[in-house]
């Protein structure tokens, strides 16, 4: 067993820290299962009681080569006693990065600004975006999640992100994305030949002011519940872009790094975007994005339009460099195939016996779990949800939450699972399900 978990959660050393953490903490993150992390190491993580779990969070989707692996950790263990930061002089890592990126990038896109956040890059490509093209609006979609940083919270469509934060920037129109399972049209996919798209023209026609200057979307929807559009959705949306003059940006701040058993997205349908956000995965723990970009579209920024400071930090460009070595000689893709096929299928027997488990989906190595009062109603349980995820935890296992409802398991651990974690981890998952009542 790798996973060891002695008594009810939270242990002792934990409590005395979440009180704590309660008296000097905001209460306004996420409500996570009541563990204190001490060390985690590939999948495995520590708390500061001396219990181990195996991580289905990769952190939040970030911690890709797995938690501290040597290379990376060697890597910024040597980059940060050379040099901490040095503002918007190039280094030889930050231009080696710069190329290394743009390589595995579509022939299209020949540029990499380097950010901190996926807020950053996300708010970056907007600005670019209106810059280029001298208009203001942005098309967004329904339950998208690019970050909560003013521009980028503004173009969310998830619950949660702006409720009570306006007014919010003006010019963005949200356009229904296509949540099959819970269709807002109540149509199903085999024969709706994507009615949501073209709903999208009817809403631009009310509520565009003629001003169109860039569409934003996420190739899955992450936040809100890991939600997957059908195959050639994305390409005909790129298609409407193009025809209406419309700059395409792509924001895989989550989906990219291997994560889809692609090493980006953009790959499932050849996509051209205009422009990419990368954030998360890029530096796998260490703060790190990227704007990759065309250098058209760049071209129409004077120098000193954008900067970051700590964008393209040593660090984080040491860091990325050494994901990409490690996704190179590991093959981290074909891993996160191979272990996302066998969870998939061990959460499909699951929900063949469970009254609770709606929906099983995803892509590569990350999932999502919808929970549900019962499958015939699907309505959204997120009691369920919570139950599951304490229950997983108590057994070794941890799982957190996502979802427009708040009910859906994220299942997204770091790339490197090996086959016998893999197996641990949806053993204990099927045992919490048969649990329920
Ligand atoms: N875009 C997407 C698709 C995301 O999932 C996130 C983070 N969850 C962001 C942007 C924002 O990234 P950050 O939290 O690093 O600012």
């Amino acid at each position: 067993m790798i996973t060891h978990v002695k008594g009810p959660l939270p242990g002792p050393r934990s409590r005395e820290y979440l009180a704590l953490s309660e008296q000097v903490e905001p209460r306004c993150m996420t409500q996570q299962a009541p563990i204190v992390w001490e060390s985690a190491q590939g999948c495995v993580v520590r708390d500061v009681d001396g219990n181990t779990y195996l991580d289905f969070t990769s952190g939040v989707l970030v911690t890709n080569v797995g938690h501290c692996h040597p290379k990376h950790v060697q890597r910024i263990q040597e980059a940060v006693a050379r040099l901490m930061n040095c503002y918007d002089f190039p280094t030889a890592d930050r231009v080696t990065l710069a190329k290394r990126l743009v390589d595995l990038m579509p022939d299209n896109i020949d540029q990499a600004f380097l950010l901190t956040t996926g807020s950053e890059a996300t708010e970056a490509a907007m600005r670019v975006a209106k810059r280029f093209t001298g208009r203001h609006e942005i098309i967004a979609f329904y339950g998208g999640f690019h970050g909560r940083t003013y521009g980028a919270m503004s173009m969310a469509g998830k619950t949660g992100t702006k409720k009570h934060f306006g007014p919010v920037m003006p010019g963005v129109i949200h356009t229904p994305f296509p949540y099959c399972f819970r269709c807002p049209f109540r149509k199903k996919p085999e024969d709706c030949n994507l009615f949501c798209l073209e709903f999208m023209d009817t809403v631009i026609a009310a509520e565009s002011t003629g001003d169109l200057a860039a569409l934003i979307i996420e190739p899955y929807q992450g936040g809100a519940g890991f939600i997957f559009p059908p195959e050639g959705y994305l390409t005909r949306l790129q298609s409407w872009c193009q025809e209406h003059d419309v700059v395409f940006i792509l924001d895989e701040v989550q989906s990219s790094f291997g994560r889809t058993g692609t090493m980006f997205a953009f790959e499932w349908e050849d996509l051209k975007p205009n422009l990419i956000c990368l954030g998360k995965g890029i530096g796998s723990g260490m703060p790190t994005a990227a704007l990759m970009c065309e250098s058209r579209i760049m071209a129409s920024l004077e120098p000193g339009e954008m900067s970051s400071t700590t964008g393209g930090n040593p660090l984080s460009c040491a860091a990325g460099l050494a994901v990409l070595d490690i996704f190179e000689e590991e093959d981290l893709v074909a891993n996160a195939n191979k272990i996302g096929n066998y969870l998939r299928q061990r959460f499909l027997q699951m929900q063949a016996h469970s009254d609770f488990l709606g929906d099983v989906r995803g892509r590569g190595l990350v999932m999502g779990l919808e929970f549900v009062t019962d499958r015939r109603t699907n309505t959204p349980s997120p009691e369920i949800t919570m139950e599951v995820i304490h229950r997983c935890c108590n057994a070794g296992l941890i799982v957190g939450r996502v979802g427009i409802y708040g009910n859906v398991i994220r299942v997204a651990p770091p790339l490197v699972m090996t086959p016998d974690e893999a197996e641990e981890a949806a053993d204990i998952m099927e045992k919490v399900l048969r649990s329920l009542p």
